[in-house]
This record gives C-alpha cells, sequence and structure tokens, in this order.
C-alpha cells in the first residue's frame, strides 16, 4: 500500500472514532487470536506515531486501530527527546515503519505550560528541562494554538535533522512524516 493511503487509512479511522463508532475490537474469540498470532509471528506496524502522553490522546484509540498496528511513543508535549527519536530509528530500521505521525493535541498542558513558563533557564527539575526545550520553540507564538502547532512541526522537523537514519529513509521515499493536530472536543485529527 503507497504511503498516501496510509494516512487516508488513518483519517478514515479517525472518522469512525470521531463519530462515536469505534470498532477496532472484535468479538472475543477473533481477539485472542489476533494476540496470539502478534505474539508468534511478531509485529509489523506500518505507522509510528509520536504523541503526548496526555490521557485524551490514545493513538489506538483515535485512530481505530488494535494490537500490532500503531508503534507508540508518547513523552509530554510530544517532544522528539533522544529516546524518542532511537525509538523511532528503530520502527524505521527494524520494522520497516511506512508514516511516522507526529501528534500534537489541543489544549496540550505541556505546551501551555512552556508558554507560561516565565524562567525558561530553570533547570532544576525533569519537568523544567521539558518545558524549557519547548519553551525554546513556542516562546515567540502569540497563542496556545499556534504554539501546538508550531511544537508539532518542529519535532517533526527535528526528525530529519537529528537522525540520519529517518532522514535517509525519507529522502529514499520508504517513509513519510506526517504533521497533525488532535482536537479533544471533535475527535477529529487533522494535518498541520
Ligand atoms: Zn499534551
Amino acid at each position: 500500500m503507497a504511503t498516501t493511503n496510509v494516512w487516508e487509512d488513518l483519517i478514515s479511522g479517525n472518522a469512525l472514532f470521531a463519530s462515536g463508532k469505534p470498532n477496532f475490537i472484535q468479538e472475543s474469540n477473533a481477539e485472542v487470536s489476533r494476540r496470539e498470532k502478534l505474539a508468534t509471528e511478531g509485529q509489523q506496524p506500518r505507522v509510528a506515531v509520536l504523541t503526548c502522553a496526555d490521557s485524551r490522546v490514545s493513538p489506538e484509540l483515535i485512530f481505530n486501530k488494535n494490537l500490532g498496528e500503531l508503534f507508540v511513543i508518547r513523552v509530554a508535549g510530544n517532544v522528539a527527546t533522544s529516546e524518542a527519536i532511537g525509538s523511532l530509528e528503530y520502527a524505521v530500521m527494524a520494522l520497516k515503519t511506512e508514516a511516522i505521525v507526529v501528534l500534537g493535541h489541543s489544549k496540550c498542558g505541556a505546551v501551555t505550560g512552556a508558554m507560561d513558563c516565565k524562567d525558561s533557564a530553570k533547570k532544576e527539575t525533569a519537568l523544567d528541562r521539558l518545558l524549557g526545550d519547548i519553551a525554546g520553540v513556542v516562546g515567540t507564538c502569540n497563542s496556545v494554538e499556534e504554539g501546538i502547532n508550531k511544537n508539532t512541526t518542529h519535532s517533526a522537523r527535528q526528525l530529519e535533522t537529528d537522525s540520519t537514519i529517518i532522514k535517509d529513509a525519507v529522502d529514499k521515499g520508504t517513509l513519510k512524516i506526517i504533521s497533525a493536530v488532535y482536537d479533544l472536543h471533535s475527535g477529529k485529527v487533522q494535518q498541520v
């Protein structure tokens, strides 16, 4: 399946979720055999997702996907940390993942916290350092919405600038990176 179809597939799953009709859970026997098959044969997720740790943003639910379908990395504020990039490199190299979705979301507490952060040089706690990293990206934004979009596209770009494995796969055309934002109210995902 071409990579463009990967996104179309995610968006059609998202439409089912947003309309309140997700159907990724099948009847129980099918679910048990799916789990057994994945355990025996291994995983081959076509899509990796880097998203926020927010409890309202669960990629499998949002995209109507099941076990074995999404390779998910979650860090508050969907920051492309070194660990996140390393995990994505594994997905690209070992699992031949075809697309990486960097998924921000509305009302992101991490982005809001970073924009409210008066002293971005304060680095006493791990949280200070995480918010400081986001503040460095969104510091000049005029609204939280703008900050969320900018933070999301920044993480997506960073995957290529900080990883030759990811950049090479994009250049070869075997990997696509997509930036998108999830709206907590509508349940819809849109590319940004
Ligand atoms: Zn968030």
